[in-house]
């Protein structure tokens, strides 16, 4: 007999909280003194200072949360209910709007725009 295990994960504030909602996700930002390593943040590849295409490596990363740089992120169980914080590098696939409202995000953005727009011109 195993015991129940209950994972909480989040809706956005003012989404139904029926399981229908949309799950909030976070905005990870890469920074040296935050408090949260990504064991597997994936970067680019540079071979002879050039990035070599299609081609990341994950390593682990420091980093903090767009929208609240003290919070952690491991899943925190409290009597068999775990809640845990999605979270993403892709500032594409944020739902938190704490995160969306940050200048992280706007920069994370124009830089998702910039790559891409470099990319269509290198074909
Ligand atoms: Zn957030």
């Amino acid at each position: 007999m195993g015991s129940k295990r209950v994972v909480d994960i989040r809706v956005l504030p003012g989404e139904p909280t029926d399981g229908s909602g949309r799950v909030c996700v976070h905005l990870f930002v890469q920074d040296e003194r935050g408090l949260i390593v990504e064991p597997h943040a994936l970067h680019p590849v540079f071979k002879d200072g050039e990035q070599v295409k299609q081609k990341v490596q994950a390593k682990p990363t420091h980093g903090r949360l767009a929208c609240d740089p003290k919070r952690g992120v491991a899943p925190i169980t409290h009597r068999g209910l775990t809640l845990v914080t999605p979270r993403t590098d892709d500032p594409r696939a944020v739902t938190c709007v704490k995160c969306k409202a940050s200048t992280d995000y706007a920069d994370a953005m124009i830089r998702i725009a910039q790559a891409e727009q470099h990319n269509s011109v290198k074909g």
